[in-house]
């Protein structure tokens, strides 16, 4: 593969979280990558999602690797572990703070869970929790009560200018079949949480930013993410970071019409290693000759 560095040249990634072993449908998702880097003359690289510390695994991340290579794929090094990286996440996000875009929100999860099951009607305000009294705020810090810092996207939409609509480009397929350059609603993002006081930045953050360090001009994932993008495309322009292209594809199905999951071990590609499964014959069955 072409280890061209040429600002121009296609740049994608497989960018997998050590949570469990990869399934037929992770190896879909990287052979789709792997081939578009092939078909361009591009770059294949490789990342380890790694930065949720409650579920990520180091034995699942060597697992990943051993199972790509088994698979017949090969990628950069090195390869990118986020958390090698969490000084650039909290610097994002200390830029986001710097601009007064975010806000302390001391709601759990599970509150605003149940506010939407209580009051459906509030949905779109359950995802906007909304900025507190800064005594309020004070007194809950003062009490160490845990808080997630949330992006305020209503003022970082307002920010940006009606001149200039959020987009992205979308060359595979959304699931509602969109193509093209899509052109993002800013009233369908909530105010998404970009940290939690003592378990680090979320994932959007963390991709934007890698993403932007790597250089990727191409993100080929499952249309699992597909809503992921609008959110992902908003802290780029807020972070001032360049937008690649994305290709969502379709998504894997099990025999019974489920996804697959990583908790499954009969799915696992370990499994069809232990069983034998030529990875040629794999590789043909998941339509990459
Ligand atoms: N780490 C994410 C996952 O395993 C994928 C992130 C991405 O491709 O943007 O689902």
């Amino acid at each position: 593969m072409s280890r061209s560095t040429s600002p121009t040249s296609f740049v994608t990634r497989f960018a997998p979280s050590p949570t469990g072993r990869l399934h037929r449908g992770h190896a879909y998702s990287a052979l789709a990558g792997w081939t578009r880097a092939r078909e361009t003359s591009g770059r294949f690289l490789l990342r380890i999602e790694d930065i949720d510390r409650l579920r990520c695994r180091p034995m699942f991340a060597a697992a990943i690797e051993d199972d790509l290579r088994w698979l017949g794929l090969d990628w950069e090094q090195p390869v990118r572990r986020q958390s090698d990286h969490m000084a650039d996440y909290l610097g994002a996000l200390a830029r986001l703070e710097g601009m007064g875009l975010l806000y302390r929100c001391f709601r759990t999860r599970s509150e605003i869970l149940q506010t939407l099951a209580e009051a459906p009607h509030e949905a779109p305000d359950a995802h906007r929790p909304g900025r507190i009294g800064a005594r309020e705020e004070r007194q809950r810090l003062e009490a160490g009560e845990a808080f997630a810092w949330r992006l305020d996207a209503a003022v970082a939409i307002s920010g940006l200018g009606a001149s200039a609509p959020l987009s992205f480009v979308e060359r595979g397929r959304g699931p509602a079949n969109e193509y093209g350059r899509i052109v993002i609603d800013p009233s369908s993002l909530g105010d998404v949480v970009l940290a939690r006081k003592g378990l680090g930045v979320s994932y959007h953050l963390a991709v934007v930013v890698d993403d932007a360090a790597q250089g990727v001009t191409e993100v080929v994932r499952g249309r699992d993410l597909f809503a992921a993008t609008p959110i992902q495309r908003l802290l780029q322009r807020l972070l001032g970071l360049p937008t690649p292209a994305y290709r969502h594809h379709r998504l894997l199905l099990r025999p019974d019409g489920k996804r697959f999951a990583k908790r499954d071990s009969q799915e696992t590609l370990a499994q069809l290693r232990a069983e034998g499964v030529d990875p040629a014959t794999l590789r043909r069955e998941l339509g990459f000759a």
